[in-house]
């Protein structure tokens, strides 16, 4: 395709390191996508996200048909322009959250109508629908719409579950058209069945998509169980396209998901947990509302360049947060955000060098640390 295509750079084991490239500038795998829900990654501007190094954001197209439209933001020259971020977006189907958001949903063949979870009204998604909603927000990757069982889930659901997917898949493809300089993603399915998995990625490459993503994980099954499909599964899908899975996670979730071969992820783990006090770190998570941190002047991470790390001490990060100041969430979701990123550019930088497994070791023994004694 014109405009958009993928080149690994490096492979150590099966951790790759990669870039693609889109219209709008490359994005370094393995890549970390921040979530800008509703056109906005929450409380951070833009130029914050960028300069945390994210080179891609993630956009929700169930949030974005609900409130303010998708009509209107096209209208309103697109995404990128209306929430001010000119770099690629990529846009799920809405097909997830649909499912754990919205009320009285009825799935058929052709789609899923539901009411929004916002004031009640009604709508429907099908796959030429959610292909039209993420043109029309000028998305620069798109995804196929499917439908995801929670787990635990018997096969015969998983199943009849992941052929409905199948179908939508080929009715997304078609939907979507050529579109150069545009992407779209197949999602594969099927639980956490080998079997499955494998009939999935079959009908998916011979549709023939621009990339593929690992789907149905990280609803519920655990970091093993996630582990265990992503020790056959990534390998099922062309080895020559990006590998996405998606809605992960927490670090040693992504650790152990790139080892395994996927390129891409999204969490809104880093977001979300700057908002309620709690800080990544390498090592391991800091509760900064707990009041060891009200007379500790060092920083929240004496390794991170962030300007939370730099320029503030804990005991302020502790204060803000425990007086609900806004620059609380700000700071310490600029701080997450880095960190995630740097976690990447780690990764990037091993596996470039044929040192991620030593890498990794690292990674683990300096979380096990736990975190920096009390003063
Ligand atoms: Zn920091």
């Amino acid at each position: 395709m014109a405009g958009f295509g993928f080149s690994i750079v490096a492979t150590d084991v099966k951790a790759r390191a990669g870039t693609i490239r889109t219209p709008r500038g490359e994005i370094r795998t393995p890549a970390f996508m921040p979530v800008g829900t509703a056109a906005t990654v929450k409380a951070m501007l833009p130029e914050s996200v960028r300069a945390t190094g994210a080179d891609i954001l993630l956009g929700n197209t169930y949030h974005l048909m609900l409130r303010p439209g998708a009509e209107r933001i096209d209208r309103l020259g697109g995404l990128h322009r209306f929430m001010n971020w000119d770099r690629p977006i990529l846009t799920d189907s809405g097909g997830f959250q649909v499912m754990s958001l919205s009320g009285l949903r009825k799935l058929t063949e052709r789609g899923v109508t539901f009411r929004s979870h916002i004031d009640g009204s009604r709508h429907e998604l099908t796959p030429e629908r959610s292909m039209e909603i993420q043109r029309l927000l000028g998305s620069d990757i798109a995804m196929c719409f499917d439908e995801c069982p929670a787990l635990p889930a018997d096969r015969d659901r998983i199943a009849a579950s992941m052929a409905l997917s199948m179908r939508w898949a080929a009715r997304s493809r078609d939907a979507f058209g050529d579109r150069p300089g545009h992407a779209l993603f197949g999602i594969q399915q099927g639980g956490l069945d080998r079997d499955l998995r494998a009939q999935s990625a079959e009908a998916l490459t011979a549709i023939g998509f621009d990339g593929y993503a690992v789907g149905g994980l990280a609803v519920g099954e655990g970091q093993q169980a996630m582990f265990d499909v992503l020790d056959f599964a990534p390998s099922m899908l062309p080895a020559d396209r990006p590998r996405y899975l998606m809605g992960v996670g927490k670090p040693d979730d992504i650790v152990g998901a790139v080892a395994r071969g996927i390129d891409m992820m999204d969490c809104v783990l880093p977001s979300r947990s700057g908002r309620t006090g709690q800080a990544f770190t390498p090592r391991g998570v800091v509760n900064i509302k707990n009041a060891r941190h009200a007379d500790d002047p060092r920083p929240l991470d004496e390794t991170c360049d962030c300007p939370a790390c730099q320029s503030y001490s804990r005991a302020y990060l502790h204060h803000v947060f425990r007086a609900q100041e806004m620059i609380s969430g700000m700071l310490l979701t600029w701080h997450n955000l880095r960190y995630y990123q740097r976690l990447m550019e780690g990764m990037r930088t091993a596996i470039a060098a044929g040192t991620f497994a030593g890498w990794q070791d690292d990674f683990h023994a300096t979380r096990a640390l736990g975190d920096i004694e009390p003063l």
